[in-house]
């Protein structure tokens, strides 16, 4: 009589799933991580496709390469939309197929986060998250053409406006922006363009003294910061 080999169902190929099926490489175990993208994506360096440092390439990788190599894993792409826990099923929507059920013995949900507007979600008009490739993209092009619409901007207040930017959250994200888009204007955007100083000017906001996840510092040493990158910043603390 031969033994039923398990089957591990991982929803998700971000930073959990992929690690969880190398761990179960040795387990006796047949593994089947389903994604609804092809690739994972490095999330940490969204922020520099966002400001056209790097290509969305450069920061992303094929799930399927990842797990060549494990021979218990299996890769399928498609969108899970929901979970039958009592009759231990997945619901998939694979490319052409709708409502495709999946047995599983074991189930890893490692499906990630949405950014949240903590219940304001009209901001998201205005201010998309960056979660994915197609947000950071997007994100690049509204700063790109926004640098276009400078250039040919005759009102010097409305120029200002245009090349204003509003960073809600001064975390790690926030923060790596700030400068990334205070360097883009310094030197792509120097060099290309016609518009001169003051050439971009930021609003760093957030709701404690210090900056969180950072050594303290004073805002006039952060603001110092932002400045030497040569860029005018500003930064206003929402103390409660
Ligand atoms: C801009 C940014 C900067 C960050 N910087 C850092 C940092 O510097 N250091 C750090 O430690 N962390 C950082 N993080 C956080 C870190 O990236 C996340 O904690 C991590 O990616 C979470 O891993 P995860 O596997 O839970 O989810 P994710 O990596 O988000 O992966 C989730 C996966 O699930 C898939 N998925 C979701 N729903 C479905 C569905 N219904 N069907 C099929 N597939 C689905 C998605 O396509 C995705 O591939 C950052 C995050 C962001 C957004």
């Amino acid at each position: 009589m031969t033994t039923q080999v398990p089957l591990v169902v991982i929803v998700g190929g971000g930073f959990g799933g992929p690690a969880a099926a190398k761990g179960l490489k040795r387990s006796f175990v047949n593994v089947l991580l389903i994604d609804r993208s092809n690739h994972h994506v490095f999330q940490p360096l969204l922020y520099q496709v966002a400001t056209s440092v790097l290509a969305p390439g450069q920061i992303a990788s094929a799930i399927r390469g990842l797990l060549a190599e494990q021979k218990n894993t299996s890769v399928m792409l498609g969108n899970v939309t929901g979970v039958d826990a009592v009759s231990r099923q997945v619901i998939v929507d694979p490319n052409d197929k709708c409502g495709l059920k999946i047995s599983y013995d074991y189930l890893i949900l490692a499906t990630g986060a949405n950014h949240s507007y903590f219940g304001h979600d009209e901001f998201g008009a205005f201010a998309p998250g960056l979660k994915s490739l197609a947000d950071a993209e997007a994100l690049r092009n509204h700063i790109l053409e926004v640098f276009e619409k400078a250039e040919i901007e005759d009102d010097p207040e409305r120029r200002q406006a245009l090349l204003t930017f509003v960073m809600v959250g001064a975390g790690p994200t926030g923060v790596e922006i700030a400068s990334a888009i205070a360097v883009m204007a310094r030197t792509t955007m120097r060099r290309d363009f016609r518009i001169r100083r003051p050439l971009t000017s930021f609003l760093l906001m957030w709701e404690c003294a210090h900056l969180p996840h950072f050594p303290r510092r004073s805002p006039r040493q952060r603001r110092g910061g932002l400045q030497s990158l040569g860029s005018m910043s500003v930064w206003v603390s929402l103390r409660k």
